[in-house]
Formats: C-alpha cells, sequence, structure tokens
C-alpha cells in the first residue's frame, strides 16, 4: 500500500515542529504497509481552527442535509465493503469475517440509524413544570451541537470503537476530529476518503494521525472527548480534561465474565464461550474473558469448549474463509497474553489447549483455554486481550455471582440457563454495564440499547438516545408570551408581598404529615 502521508498531513506551521512518520505494520506479517504523519500539537491547533469554522454551515444543513450525507455514506460502505475489509485486515491482523461483521455491518448498519433517528433523539421536548412561577410560560429542552468533537480511538476496531462514534457526532451537527490509534490509522484515512466523494464539507471531518501525544492535544482543542481505549489512559484523558471542564465520555477496558448454571444448554453455551472468547483474536473490549462454570455441568462443558477449539484455524487471513483466529494487533498486548497464561500455569493451572506464542513472523498467540484457574491468577483479575477462555468450576450460583462481581470492571456479562426468568435474575445482579441471557455481545448490534460501562469501564455510554445527546449541549429555552410588566416578586421588597409568598410556599408545600 503506498504511503498516505500526503493526503493526510496538513503543512506544519513550523517545519522544525513536525514529526518523523508513523509507519504501519500489517502485524500478520510484519510488514511496514505505510507511513502516516505524527501531528504535533500546532497542527492539531489548525485543524481545530478549520473544524469550528466550517461546523456552522453543516450544523445549518439540519437534519435532512446531513442525513443524505449519511445515507450516501451507508451506499458507499456497502459499495467498497471489501476494499474498507482489506484495509481493516491489512492493519489488524483480523480474520476477514470479524471485519465483515463487526465492522463494516455495524458501520452500514450504524450510518442509517443515525440519519433515521438524530430527528428523533434530538427534536425539541416542550416540558410542563410544577413550579407556579413559571405558569403560562413555554419551557423546552433544546439539544444543541456542542460545535466540535474530539474522538479517540482503539486499535482492535478501527471501523467500529474508533470511527463509529464519529457518525452521531457528525449526524447531531458537530465537526468532528478523530484521532485514531497510532497502531491502525488507515481504516480512519480512508472513511475521510468517503464522507468527501459523499460530499461532505471540506474540514468537517478530519482525521489527525499521531501517537498519545497528538490524541492529549486534541483533548485541549475541542468541545467534548470522545475517548475509547484503557481505562489507564482513560483516567489521564479525564485529568486533563478536567483543566478546561470539558466534557469526556469514557469506553474503557474489562473483564467480562460468562456465568454457566447447571441447568444451561451446554452446547449452546461452549459455542458461546469459545466464539466470543476467540473472535478477533480475543481483542474485543466486550468479549468473554472469563467463564464461572457450576459443577455438575463444568466436565462437560470443558471437554466440549476443548474439542471445538482444537478445531480452530489460525493463520494469516488472505481472504474470506482462510482462517478463523488472526493474529494479533499490539505487539506490547502479545506480552500481556503471555504474561497472564504463564502466571496461570506457574500457579497451577493447565492449558487444555494451546498456551503457547505462535511462530512469527506476525504477532501469533495460539487459542488458549486454561483450567483449574482461580482469582489468585492475572488471568482471572486482569484484562488480557487475547485469545485465551479460562474456565473456572463453580459450587454455585451464588459463588459465580459473587466472582462475576470481584472485579475492578463492569463491561458486559453473560448467564446461561434454560429457565429464563432464574437466568434474568442472575442477570440483574451483574454489575456491568450490559448482560445478556443465553447470548452475548449481540446487544452491541442493538443500536437502540445504551452500552456503556460499570465501574471502571467506562462514563457514559454509546448507542441509544444518550449516544448522540451526549454531543449537544441540553439547552433550556424559557419563552414567556403573556406577562404582566412587572413580575409580583419584584423590588421594591415589603413586607406584605414577603407574607403573601410564605402563605403561598405554605399552601403549596407545607399540607404534608411530618411522618
Ligand atoms: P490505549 O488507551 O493505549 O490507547 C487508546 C488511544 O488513546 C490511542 O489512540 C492512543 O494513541 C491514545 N492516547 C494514548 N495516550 C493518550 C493521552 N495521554 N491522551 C490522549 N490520548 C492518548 O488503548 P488501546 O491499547 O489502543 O486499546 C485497547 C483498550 O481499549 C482495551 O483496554 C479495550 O478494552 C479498550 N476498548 C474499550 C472499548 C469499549 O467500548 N469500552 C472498545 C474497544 C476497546
Amino acid at each position: 500500500m503506498a504511503s498516505v502521508e500526503e493526503q493526510a498531513a496538513p503543512q506544519p506551521a513550523d517545519e522544525s515542529a513536525a514529526r518523523a512518520g508513523i509507519e504501519v505494520e500489517n502485524p500478520a506479517t510484519g510488514e511496514v504497509i505505510a507511513t502516516v504523519p505524527d501531528l504535533t500539537a500546532e497542527q492539531v491547533r489548525e485543524l481545530a481552527a478549520r473544524g469550528r469554522a466550517v461546523q456552522p454551515a453543516w450544523e445549518a444543513l439540519g437534519f435532512e442535509g446531513r442525513a443524505r450525507v449519511l445515507v450516501r455514506a451507508q451506499k458507499w460502505l456497502t459499495d467498497n465493503a471489501d476494499r474498507v475489509i482489506q484495509t481493516i485486515v491489512s492493519e489488524t491482523g483480523k480474520a476477514w469475517e470479524d471485519a465483515q461483521l463487526a465492522e463494516v455491518f455495524y458501520g452500514a448498519n450504524a450510518f442509517g440509524f443515525w440519519a433515521k433517528n438524530a430527528p428523533k433523539y434530538l427534536a425539541d421536548e416542550k416540558v410542563k413544570s410544577s413550579s407556579v412561577l413559571v405558569k403560562g410560560k413555554k419551557l423546552v429542552l433544546r439539544y444543541r451541537p456542542l460545535g466540535l468533537i474530539g474522538v479517540i480511538g482503539p486499535w482492535n476496531y478501527p471501523l467500529t470503537n474508533s470511527f463509529g462514534d464519529c457518525i452521531p457526532a457528525l449526524a447531531a451537527g458537530n465537526s468532528v476530529i478523530l484521532k485514531p490509534s497510532e497502531i491502525t490509522p488507515l481504516t480512519s484515512l480512508l472513511m475521510a476518503e468517503a464522507l468527501r466523494e459523499c460530499g461532505l464539507p471540506d474540514g468537517v471531518f478530519q482525521v489527525a494521525t499521531g501517537r498519545g501525544a497528538t490524541g492529549a492535544a486534541l483533548v485541549d482543542e475541542v468541545d467534548m472527548i470522545m475517548f475509547t481505549g484503557s481505562t489507564a489512559t482513560g483516567k489521564k484523558v479525564m485529568q486533563q480534561a478536567a483543566e478546561t471542564l470539558t466534557p469526556v465520555s469514557l469506553e474503557l477496558g474489562g473483564k467480562d465474565p460468562m456465568i454457566v448454571l447447571s441447568d444451561a444448554d451446554v452446547e449452546r453455551a461452549a459455542n458461546h464461550a469459545l466464539y466470543y472468547g476467540m473472535f478477533n483474536g480475543g481483542q474485543t473490549c466486550i468479549s468473554i474473558e472469563r467463564v464461572y462454570v457450576e459443577a455438575p455441568v463444568y466436565d462437560e462443558f470443558v471437554a466440549k469448549v476443548t474439542e471445538k477449539a482444537r478445531a480452530l484455524r489460525q493463520g494469516p487471513p488472505t481472504g474470506p474463509g482462510t482462517t478463523d483466529v488472526g493474529s494479533m494487533t499490539f505487539p506490547p498486548q502479545l506480552d500481556v497474553v503471555d504474561r497472564h497464561v504463564q502466571d496461570a500455569l506457574a500457579k497451577g493451572a493447565r492449558a487444555v489447549v494451546g498456551g503457547h506464542r505462535g511462530a512469527g513472523p506476525g504477532l501469533w498467540y495460539e487459542p488458549t483455554v486454561l483450567v483449574d484457574v482461580d482469582h489468585t491468577m492475572d488471568c482471572m483479575r486482569e484484562e488480557t486481550f487475547g485469545p485465551t477462555l479460562p474456565i473456572m468450576k463453580v459450587g454455585d450460583t451464588e459463588e459465580a455471582i459473587r466472582l462475576a462481581n470481584d472485579s475492578p470492571y463492569g463491561l458486559a456479562a453473560s448467564v446461561f440457563s434454560k429457565d429464563v426468568a432464574r437466568g434474568e435474575a442472575v442477570a440483574r445482579r451483574i454489575e456491568a454495564g450490559a448482560v445478556c441471557v443465553n447470548d452475548a455481545v449481540a446487544n452491541y448490534t442493538a443500536l437502540e440499547l445504551p452500552m456503556g460501562g460499570a465501574k471502571a469501564s467506562g462514563l457514559g455510554s454509546r448507542h441509544g438516545a444518550g449516544g448522540i445527546r451526549k454531543f449537544c449541549q441540553h439547552q433550556a429555552l424559557l419563552v414567556s408570551r403573556f406577562h404582566l410588566s412587572k413580575e409580583p416578586h419584584m423590588y421594591p421588597y415589603s413586607a406584605k408581598m414577603t407574607g403573601r409568598f410564605g402563605k403561598l410556599i405554605k399552601l403549596l408545600y407545607g399540607r404534608g404529615k411530618r411522618d
């Protein structure tokens, strides 16, 4: 692939401030496939000025005008699906199908969803008040675009998790600057090209390629930051944003538990554990990271998962159907995965499948199933973010719930039971932003449902009404149409009026009982 340096780089104001470009590697092969600029703070400031200048005209297009661009982009994405998948696969190493289902499918759905639903979620709301002081006045809650939104994304889903949040931010009438991960910037640049082709005015969507420092510079320039990434970086972003009181929405790490109750459909549970533990190489914020299985079905469950895991094909993704589990994407993550596996083995766990790094070139870790694990092991406590599935036997449902909640994280979870009422009762006791019963991850595709982490997994949520209203100021409007020239409570204060207001307060609020 050719260098994309020219298409992304604004000219630095000061030549000495320019930094060397960032080489993008194909993690499945180790080949360098492109070089992108590492933007300086000054360059980010220039992008911000440009984004602000063009935002009012974009807002003025209204929902219909903006929807036209988004619907064209939806068509562009379906027409260019293979090119987009190829780009995602080349910079992440994931399987072709992982890019198709969890990225292109998501993106195509999201363009249409926000084009259609933005007017509904952001319509003016007439408000009725119980306050007698505003009787006869018109009260409106209005959603007004904040202006310039900064989106900072991770490397695991360059379309869904980096670009995905830009769609509602644009639909609301904002300009957007996306800072993709330095590991996977090419999909974002391709989507910028797509939006230009679809008629998005210049400067409304811009990509600021760069490392962490570029992301930090962006935090200082925008009216709101939508961050997806690790909990550690999320805390830094929030701390920095506090200096300028810039609002943040944080989608962070997870350690998602799956609970298999003794009355579960074990075949379905095993298929879900394997798929949602391994898909995208286990590098999904809401992938199944640990499994608790009630003793009566533990052996059957482990046997099924083991057999299915042994059948997985792993290798370079060269097209549709060429591999099940792709490579890992981020070199340091490979070390984390290996550290967790070695720690578990050293503390008495067994790898019934895998347990080693794969042979290079490229970033490979074998699909790994661990048993005899417990909560003294890192693989049950820290985010692993790789193709591993630790399975723990539990004595009863209470123990499963206690262990599932024994985590600083609270992103998503799943519960399997043929008794759906029992499954739902357990689901309601899990401390997580989303819980599925007899399913996993599928809630993420329902864009009407909010998705956001509890505890250290985040702040705010994406999708649903909140997923677009967060890109807006919630402005209150009060319009007084029929009124006196002076309101009774105004100057001069008098004992007579004070007495009247005292009686009014008693009349309105003083009639309740004390106990
Ligand atoms: P990361 O935190 O290392 O990096 C995320 C982004 O932040 C990158 O673009 C990076 O360049 C940028 N960054 C780094 N330092 C910064 C700073 N000081 N200021 C501003 N930006 C800075 O995360 P990652 O390794 O790219 O992604 C993996 C993590 O993302 C995992 O923890 C995963 O669970 C999480 N994730 C969460 C969700 C979710 O929806 N909750 C989705 C996908 C990934």
